[in-house]
C-alpha cells in the first residue's frame, strides 16, 4: 500500500488519481458522453466539478453540472476521496468490516457499507462478465458453505456422498434453502509451461441447490466448449460430456489423481486447494449470512484471478471495475433484501 501514501493526505489528490483511473482517456459526462466538458470549481472534499456543454445546451440552462462520482459507486457516499483510497487498500488485504472500521477510524456500519458497495460492484462487473471464459484444462468442483456458522464442512460432505449410491434422489445433499448453499467452483489450471502465464483463472458461483438443471447453464455460459473438464465421478456432471473432452476421477475409489494414456493429468486438485484457500478467507467474516455470501466470495475470486499482479495492478484493475458501474446492482440488492436471481444472469 506504500505508493498510495502521497494521496492519502490529501483529498486533491486523491480525487485527482480517482479520475485518472475513471476517465483514463479524459473527463466525459456521465449523461450524455461528451467530452466537451470544463473543470468548475472543486467540491469541499477536493472532488472535481464540471459543466456539461452540450447537455446546458440541450436543456437551455447555462450549467449542468456533474463531479468526479457523479453515477459512480462512490457517489452517495459521505466518505472523501482519501478516506475511499484507505477503505479500498484495506479491502483488498482482505480483512473485514471490524477491522477496516479500526485501521481507517470510521465507524464499523459505514466500513460494513463500504465494503458491500466494493464487493457488489465486483460482483456485478467482474464477476457476471460474460466475456470472461474458462478454457484449456478446467476442472468443476462443488462444496458446502454453512451461512451463519463457521467452514465448508467438507469432510462431512464427503461422507454425505457415500451413501448416494442408492440412486439418483439427491435428498442427502444440502441446498441453500436448508442453511447450507452450494458452490459451484470451476478452475482454469495455469499453463506451468508458461512462466508468464496468469494465475489458475477461478470462476466460483453460490447456487440455490447442485441439481443439473442448476449448473448446466453455468457451465455452458462459462467454459468453452472443447476444454477438457475434470470433475469427480458425480453423475451432475455426465452432461458434459457432450461439449468437453470429460474426465472423472474416481474419489470413491480412492482414486485422487491420475495419468491417462494421454499424457493428460486427471484430477481437481487445483480446485481443492482453492477451496481450501476460500474456507479460510470466509472463516474472518464471523458468521457470514447467506444474503452477502456470493459478495465475499467474488471478492475472493476476483483476488484469487489477480494474484500474478503486483499490489498495485490489483488495486487498480478493481477500481476500474468499480468505475464501469453505477453500484445499481448493490442499491437493488438493498431495497429487496436478497440477491437476483441466477435466472436472470445466465439464459
Ligand atoms: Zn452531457
Amino acid at each position: 500500500m506504500k505508493y498510495l501514501i502521497p494521496y492519502l493526505q490529501d483529498d486533491q489528490k486523491a480525487a485527482d488519481y480517482l479520475r485518472q483511473l475513471r476517465w483514463p482517456d479524459g473527463v466525459t459526462c456521465p449523461h450524455c458522453g461528451s467530452n466537451a466538458v470544463e473543470s468548475r470549481e472543486r467540491c469541499d472534499n477536493g472532488l472535481q466539478r464540471f459543466n456539461c456543454v452540450p447537455c446546458a445546451a440541450r436543456l437551455g440552462q447555462q450549467f449542468v453540472m456533474f463531479t468526479d462520482w457523479t453515477r459512480s459507486i462512490f457517489e452517495e457516499s459521505k466518505l472523501s476521496p482519501r478516506e475511499w483510497l484507505l477503505v479500498i487498500g484495506l479491502w483488498q488485504l482482505k480483512l473485514n468490516a471490524t477491522e477496516i472500521a479500526a485501521a481507517a477510524d470510521i465507524q464499523e456500519r459505514t466500513a460494513q457499507r463500504c465494503v458491500n458497495l466494493l464487493d457488489g460492484g465486483l460482483y456485478e462487473t467482474y464477476h457476471l462478465d460474460p466475456t470472461r471464459q474458462l478454457e484449456y484444462q478446467v476442472e468443476a468442483d462443488e462444496c458446502y458453505q454453512s451461512a451463519g456458522s463457521k467452514g465448508l464442512a467438507r469432510e462431512v460432505e464427503r461422507h454425505d456422498r457415500a451413501p448416494r449410491q442408492r440412486g439418483l434422489q439427491l435428498r442427502g445433499r444440502a441446498t441453500a434453502e436448508m442453511g447450507r448453499p452450494p458452490l459451484l467452483g470451476l478452475v482454469q489450471r495455469r499453463d506451468k509451461a508458461d512462466q508468464d502465464a496468469p494465475a489458475a483463472q477461478v470462476y466460483l458461483e453460490v447456487l440455490e441447490n447442485v441439481r443439473t438443471t442448476t449448473i448446466k447453464p453455468i457451465i455452458a455460459a462459462k467454459v468453452k466448449g472443447g476444454a477438457q473438464f475434470f470433475t469427480d465421478e458425480y453423475n451432475i456432471y455426465h452432461f458434459t460430456a457432450a461439449d468437453y473432452d470429460h474426465r472423472t476421477v474416481n474419489h470413491g475409489a480412492g482414486e485422487y489423481a491420475r495419468r491417462d494414456p494421454d499424457g493428460t493429468c486427471v484430477h481437481c486438485n487445483t480446485m481443492e486447494g482453492i477451496w481450501s484457500g476460500l474456507r479460510n478467507f470466509l472463516d474472518h467474516f464471523k458468521g457470514i449470512s447467506q444474503r452477502f455470501l456470493h459478495l465475499r466470495v467474488a471478492r475472493y475470486e476476483f483476488l484469487h484471478n489477480h494474484g500474478h499482479l503486483n499490489w498495485r495492478q490489483t488495486f487498480e484493475a478493481a477500481l476500474r471495475c468499480m468505475f464501469s458501474t453505477t453500484g445499481d446492482y448493490w442499491r437493488r440488492m438493498t431495497h429487496q433484501h436478497r440477491r437476483m436471481p441466477l435466472t436472470l444472469c445466465y439464459r
